[in-house]
């Protein structure tokens, strides 16, 4: 007879193994499948964002920061380092250890929480009485499973060029450009995105000529205009990339050393670039191909999405689907908070997740991060607002850091105060926003902000001036 479990996840990310440990936490015998390995061909749980994704990528942030730190900020403090050089080799073996710290975590987490890993790719099969059957599949082992329910988290795969393919080798995706042996001379990225951004700032600092080519008119379109005119500005004058927007991109030709990349201007000109190495950021595609049998009549939509009610049910009866693989933005925090409510849905509970108020973050320098409502998004809902502004340039603590870019801006409604939306650009953004999170969660008013003590000296006191701007009231501007 097949093994069965109550709950068996299809997908060990951010989304699936979150999931799965909240389920047997719950009570429910439960398996998780994931088909990614390590150099070593063992499991390497953690999906896209601590293999491929939001970890390493950190990892390389922090390293090529530390040396843009060297080379360029630090003599302002009187520190000066003859002969400053770096081994890419050790930045990247550091990296790898942080993943492997990390993905070998969840494999213990599994065991603490006594979730069975099975190693292979999963599908969904067809349903028996009320049980799901699910293959298992690792090279030409195949076993089938068996499932009260199914909650799928297969996540998503980088978007191709068309005509052009990634080798990983010249042209590159997500894991070649996390993974170059040698800073390359002349680096392209096509996509202006947040990994094009992350990617470009880190082979950048190490030293690369880096360009970025967008095809989108606007830099950031779903950031605050204001943000994302302040991220252009210094983005291209401070950390040096060259970004064009509103490109048409033509031939790709892939030559044995180095890529020419044929694209219209935004002024319409024709023009050709020469990389070393390409990276293509284009977006991502949810990975729903080949997830399920006909017979499971999983309902996807045409840009490949499972087809999701507001708690993650999918047409399939007692078949849920989370993260990337499903509407709404593509990011770990979401991926992870669908996992837990829809463990705590099987167990007949009400979980809540409120999408409105999820943080968006981009860890280039200066970091952007932001909740709730843009400017613009106001203007065209027709919703009055006020808003509160202030600059890093004259903050204590981050004139101590020599980080002093950036401001915060607070938007909240014109007739009940309440806080629509908080932008930030500046240093350590993505830890700032926590504070607008919860205070929009709250429900709290720009007055409820303004209200509170900040500590002094410290990059919070921008949140406070922004409220207190609210109401027209700032103090240092
Ligand atoms: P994934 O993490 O993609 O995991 C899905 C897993 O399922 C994978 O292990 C895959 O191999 C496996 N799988 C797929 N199909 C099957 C199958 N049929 N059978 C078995 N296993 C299968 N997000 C953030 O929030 N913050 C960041 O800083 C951030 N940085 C990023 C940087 C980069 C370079 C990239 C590429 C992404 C980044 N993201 C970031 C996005 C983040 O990685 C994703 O939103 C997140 O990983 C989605 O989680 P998930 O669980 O839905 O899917």
């Amino acid at each position: 007879m097949s093994k069965q479990f109550d709950v068996v996840v299809i997908g060990g990310g951010p989304g699936g193994y979150v999931a799965a440990i909240r389920a047997a936490q719950l009570g429910f015998s439960t398996a998780c499948i994931d088909e990614m390995k390590n150099a070593e061909g063992k499991a390497s749980l953690g999906g896209t964002c601590l293999n491929v994704g939001c970890i390493p990528s950190k990892a390389l942030l922090e390293s090529s920061e530390n040396v843009e730190r060297l080379q360029h900020k630090f003599a302002a403090h009187g520190i000066t380092v003859e002969g400053m050089k770096f081994d890419l080799a050790t930045m990247l073996a550091r990296k790898d250890k942080i993943v492997s710290q990390l993905t070998n975590g969840i494999g213990f987490l599994f065991k603490k929480n006594k979730v069975t890993s099975l190693l292979g790719r999963g599908k969904l099969l067809a349903r028996n009485g009320d049980k799901w059957q699910i293959e298992v599949r690792d090279g030409a082992t195949v076993d089938t499973i068996e499932a009260t329910h199914v909650i799928l988290a297969t996540g998503s795969t980088p978007r191709q060029l068309p005509g052009t393919a990634v080798d990983n080798k010249l042209v590159l995706d997500n894991v070649g450009a996390l993974s170059m042996p040698e800073v390359p001379k002349r680096l392209g990225v096509i996509g202006a995105g947040v990994i094009g951004l992350e990617m470009g700032s880190v082979w950048k600092r190490l030293g690369a000529e880096v360009t970025v080519l967008e095809a989108m008119p606007t830099f950031l379109a779903a950031a605050d205009e204001a943000v994302a005119k302040e991220a252009f500005k210094l983005l291209t004058r401070e950390t040096g990339l060259a970004i064009h927007m509103g490109v048409k991109i033509g031939e790709v030709k892939v030559g044995k050393k180095d890529i020419k990349v044929a694209y219209t201007d935004a002024e319409g000109k024709a023009q050709t670039a020469t990389f070393d190495k390409l990276i293509v950021a284009i977006g991502r595609v949810p990975n729903s191909k080949d997830i399920a049998a006909e017979a499971a009549g999983l309902q996807i939509d045409e840009r490949g999405f499972v087809v999701v009610d507001h708690d993650c049910r999918t047409s399939a009866p007692n078949v849920w689907a989370i993260g990337d693989v499903v509407r709404g933005p593509m990011l770990a925090h979401k991926a992870s908070e669908e996992g837990v409510a829809v463990a705590e849905r099987i167990a007949g509970q009400k979980p809540h997740i409120d999408f409105a108020t999820i943080p968006w973050v981009i860890y280039t320098n200066p970091e952007v991060a932001w909740v709730g409502k843009t400017e613009q998004q106001l203007k065209a809902e027709g919703v009055p607002y006020k808003k509160g502004q202030f600059s890093n340039v004259p903050l204590g603590r981050a004139l101590a850091l020599g980080e002093n870019k950036g401001f915060v801006k607070m938007l909240a409604d014109a007739r009940t105060d309440r806080i629509l939306g908080v932008h930030i650009i500046g240093p350590f953004a993505s830890e700032l926003i926590a504070e607008a999170v919860v205070a929009m969660e709250f429900g709290a008013s720009s007055e409820d902000i303004a209200r509170i003590v900040h500590a002094h000296p410290s990059l919070s006191e921008a949140m406070h001036e922004a409220a207190l701007g609210c109401d027209g009231r700032t103090l240092h501007s």
